[in-house]
């Protein structure tokens, strides 16, 4: 079975990460790192707690430096040094688990921030792209509430539109339902789905084996730091080849 959403992913590689290397200390969390990511590719990862998913899509919007390897985003070198990390943060957008969103703003000024501070954009200008997102992740309605006054589902999708504001090529998503409670998932999900359909490009680390059955190019399982095995949803579910995968497997679905 191939991804039920249309791949919308092209021949040229996007995201080029060879032979990466990291260490905390003397604790190595990324070994031997090589990964491709193609223009609309969609990509699931997965793996125990403590395997390195993280630290990996981290490293992709400069979070987390590198001491060995070379990661390469749109054509900017991230391995060269510190001056490319403002270009790559403009081209990547990131959500993580606990949503991130300032308490102190509005919704609408969750969403205007950055493209006013880091792109140049007059408020008015900023204002108009923020409902357009807030539209899209259907809730336009609660732009003048605080963070608080939102559900954790409501926070989250706000934390997507936000990420969209900056016009990002790249969506990073670090385990983006896991903090939710269970009856506002789908709604994440849906918001996901829809971006994929769109052709975004995606890295995904999430244990929502659906939505990577269903929307997912190519399925990712890190353990230990290292990419044990990557394949096609329908490969990867049905036909796992180590061990390790399958024991996963065993444990979440
Ligand atoms: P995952 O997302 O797969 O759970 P992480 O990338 O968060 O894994 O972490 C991988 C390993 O690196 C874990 O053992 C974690 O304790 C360790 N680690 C993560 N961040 C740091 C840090 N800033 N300093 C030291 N160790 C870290
Ligand atoms: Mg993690």
């Amino acid at each position: 079975m191939s991804a039920l959403v249309a791949t919308h992913a092209t021949a040229e590689s996007i995201i080029r990460m060879e032979a990466v290397n990291k260490w905390y200390g003397t604790f190595q969390v990324l070994t031997d790192i090589d990964l491709s990511v193609r223009t609309g590719e969609r990509i699931v990862i997965c793996g125990p707690s403590g395997s390195g998913k993280s630290t990996l899509i981290r490293c992709i919007n400069r979070l987390e430096t590198v001491q060995k390897g070379r990661i390469v985003v749109d054509g900017i070198e991230l391995t060269a040094g510190g001056k490319n990390v403002d270009a790559v943060r403009a081209e990547v957008g990131m959500v993580f688990q606990q949503f991130n969103l300032f308490p102190h703003l509005t919704i609408l000024q969750n969403c205007t921030l950055a493209p006013m501070r880091s792109r140049g954009m007059s408020r008015e200008q900023a204002e108009e792209v923020a409902m357009k997102y807030l539209a899209r992740v259907r809730i336009p309605e609660q732009a003048h509430k605080y963070p608080s006054q939102l559900s954790g589902g409501q926070q989250q999708r706000v934390a997507i539109a936000r990420a969209l504001c900056m016009s990002p090529k790249i969506m990073l998503f670090d385990e983006p339902t896991s903090a939710l409670d269970p009856e506002m998932v789908k709604e994440v999900l849906d918001t996901m789905i829809g971006l994929a359909e769109d052709g975004m490009t995606m890295l995904c680390v999430t244990h929502e084996m659906g939505f990577a059955r269903s929307v997912a190019d190519r399925v990712i399982f890190m353990a230990d730091g290292k990419i044990v095995e990557q394949a096609p949803p329908g490969e990867f579910f049905g036909h796992s080849k180590h061990e390790k995968t399958r024991q996963f497997l065993g444990q979440i679905l």
